[in-house]
């Protein structure tokens, strides 16, 4: 059989709406709009594929280089070089030239540390990028209007996002996190930003009803009139915006490449990747890397105690309605997750009125259900599992005591979730875990797992005393912390976001 779909280079990239494929943009336009009109989220028309000659020809690459390889095809009005120009500057703030290092652990598993960048967790891989994205993709449509970046965040894009766009010119952002859902280092870290064009609220509610605030905004005829009449016009750093999407899929084909590098896995051969997911994001971007054509067999999804996703993949029913958990991963502390709207796409057979139907359901009777043939392509795909809370301290212990490696809880959670599933289809495939954060952007947890010596300590002592314990320096975005001026304490309830939101359009 021939293959269905090859890019030819010089092609025009194309995207599409989930909700409605007539609604069509570029990428420069689907990064300037974030969300597609009517509410859907732009997917590629068709992926652009990858030979394994090109993929071995990553090894000898840097990762700025790798990383322009794979964006290129995605992003065909942006010229290679300007392309590979924007990822030098993006991945020049990293702590290591690596940029996305892999390590090996015990067991056939290798972690993928995606938090070497400013803020320590993996949004930094596409937030650095994205304002650079997001500048140019403006010149290229034509955009002179101020451009409002909206955020809600689980702790760690809110940061990522406003260390990224901080005085980037003819953009302003305002970032809205859940009140008492994040932790004290991802709190301080928010509303100590620094900027003039920046603006942090604190929302009364759970993740999930700042993200359904955000997302209202952006539908809303009249809030978007308001701001127009203001000259503003509203984008998204939320890993919605294809901006976000893109750049995660190319560490999948570094991570890869630095593989066959230190001989885990022969060029061709097939990998497994496990990540720790909440908004679907990371792991997505692990499937487009996938249908490009990285070598990989199974895509295994790791959640918390907030374990949708694990039901979802185990069962085809989407069921939301059910008790949300706060967690020691808050950064998956999601029942909504919004990506996974582009593989229910696929799914639909590329059906959007199916979508809509789904989404519809979700939102109105908080459940959905796949029919047989698509829970068969979801499965083909993806397998789940779900750890809690213990797990996963536990395993940060064991990776301790036996590997002296530090992991944080959202990695410790993915971790046990890859070796269960491991044991459980006996693979001999090398298994790739996505890492998402420094060990001490969540040290209490990790220290409490260690030793159980949290008590009594703020979080900044904790990562001291986790410091002495484990011999890894405190990296300075968390030493220099307390220190640090608060410049942000506005609060706000679900319904009045969009009034806290304002003051960010009148300076
Ligand atoms: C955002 C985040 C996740 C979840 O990633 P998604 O792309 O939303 O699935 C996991 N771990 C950490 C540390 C994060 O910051």
């Amino acid at each position: 059989m021939f293959p269905l779909i090859l890019f030819v280079e010089g092609d025009l990239m194309n995207y599409v709406s989930t909700r409605d494929v007539s609604s069509t943009a570029s990428a420069a336009q689907a990064i300037v709009l974030g969300l597609a009109p009517g509410g859907g989220l732009y997917v590629p028309d068709q992926v652009p594929v990858i030979s394994l000659e090109d993929i071995g020809g990553l090894v000898a690459l840097d990762y700025p280089a790798r990383a322009a390889r794979v964006l290129a095809p995605w992003l065909t009005e942006f010229s290679a070089q300007e392309i590979e120009k924007m990822c030098r500057a993006a991945y020049r703030r990293f702590d290591t030239p690596l940029v996305a290092p892999v390590r090996a652990m015990a067991g056939g598993l290798y972690s993928l540390e995606l938090w070497h960048g400013p803020t320590l967790a993996f949004k930094d891989m596409a937030l650095q990028l994205l304002p650079r994205l997001l500048a140019s993709s403006s010149k290229i449509v034509g955009e002179t209007r101020q451009i409002l970046i909206l955020v809600a965040t689980s702790g760690d894009t809110g940061k990522a996002a406003l260390e990224g766009f901080q005085d980037v010119p003819g953009v302003s952002i305002c970032v809205f996190y859940p009140e008492g859902g994040v932790s004290q280092a991802q709190k301080l870290q928010m509303v100590t930003q620094e900027g003039d064009n920046t603006r942090v609220v604190a929302v009364r509610g759970n993740f999930d009803d700042a993200q359904t605030g955000v997302k209202k905004i952006f539908s809303s005829p009249d809030c978007i009139l308001e701001l127009s009449a203001r000259g503003v016009v509203l984008s998204s750093a939320n890993s919605i915006n294809l901006g976000r999407l893109v750049p995660q899929i190319a560490y999948y084909f570094s991570a890869y490449a630095d593989m066959v590098a230190m001989g885990a896995v022969t060029l061709g051969g097939e990998i497994d990747i496990c990540v720790p997911t909440g908004n679907f994001g990371n792991i997505l971007a692990a499937e487009y890397a996938r249908q490009m054509g990285l070598p990989v067999n199974r895509l295994v999804c790791a959640s918390n105690e907030n374990n949708v996703l694990t039901d979802f993949i185990d069962t085809g029913v989407y069921d939301r309605r059910r008790a949300f958990h706060l967690t020691t991963s808050p950064s998956m502390d999601i029942l909504i997750s919004s990506n996974l709207e582009r593989l229910l796409f696929e799914a639909a057979g590329r059906d959007d009125r199916q979508v809509r139907t789904w989404m519809d359901e979700l939102k109105n009777q908080g459940v959905y259900r796949l029919d047989g043939a698509q829970l068969d392509f979801l499965k083909a795909r993806m397998a789940a599992g779900c750890a809690d809370q213990d797990a996963a301290s536990r395993e940060i212990r064991r990776v301790f005591e036996e590997e002296r490696y530090l992991i944080d809880p959202h990695t410790a959670v993915a971790v046990h979730v890859a070796r269960q599933w491991k044991a459980q289809n006996q693979s001999e495939r090398p298994m790739l875990v996505s890492s998402t954060a420094s060990p001490y952007k969540f040290g209490r947890t990790v220290l409490d797992a260690l030793s159980g010596g949290a008590v009594g300590l703020d979080d900044f002592d904790c990562c001291k005393k986790l410091s002495a314990l484990s011999g890894v320096p405190v990296p300075s975005a968390i030493a220099d912390l307390p220190g640090k001026k608060v410049r942000h304490q506005a609060v706000c309830d679900v319904d009045d976001m969009w009034a806290a939101l304002l003051p960010a359009v009148e300076k």
